[in-house]
């Protein structure tokens, strides 16, 4: 760390204290050209993810916003405020565990999708429909066709 009194590079850490939580480590320095003591403190990074829309303008990651799609798309199927609230959270996991900070809007509705297409068919469906569209009538029918494929594994 750079000194703050003489701008040496040189220093030494003489100290380091953990929070009490451990999200915060201070570390009390010394300066070894000119002897000045500073602290500094280490913290965790908040990440950010940013979603780029079609439009191609960006906009902070937003689990509530996911949380309403999925509701939105549930309208009297039997899917939780609960569950919904643990798809938004799995996929910003996700996206934090694969380094992804930048994600296209296309890329979270697959993912949203995927999950909706194990708990109900009909709620993926709508959802896709609302927020992917599908291409045609054709990319309908081989959505469908996939689903019944699905519950005949069943
Ligand atoms: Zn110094």
């Amino acid at each position: 760390m750079k000194c703050p009194k003489c701008g040496s590079l040189n220093d030494k850490v003489i100290d380091t204290r953990q929070s009490k939580d451990g999200t915060v480590i201070r570390r009390r320095r010394e300066c070894l050209d000119c002897g000045n003591r500073f602290t500094t403190y280490e913290r965790f990074e908040e990440e950010k993810i940013i979603v780029k829309k079609k439009s191609g303008d960006t906009q902070a990651f937003d689990k509530a916003k996911i949380i309403r799609g999925i509701l939105l798309a549930a309208k009297n199927r039997p899917i939780t405020q609960k569950q919904a609230e643990n798809i938004a959270e799995e996929i910003e996991k996700f996206l934090i565990d694969e380094g992804k900070l930048l994600v296209e809007s296309t890329e979270i509705g697959d993912l949203v999708e995927e999950r909706l297409r194990e708990l109900d068919p009909i709620t993926y469906i709508r959802f896709k429909s609302v927020y992917n569209e599908f291409k045609d009538i054709k990319d309908f029918e081989e959505t469908l066709k996939e689903i019944k494929k699905d519950s005949k594994e069943e």
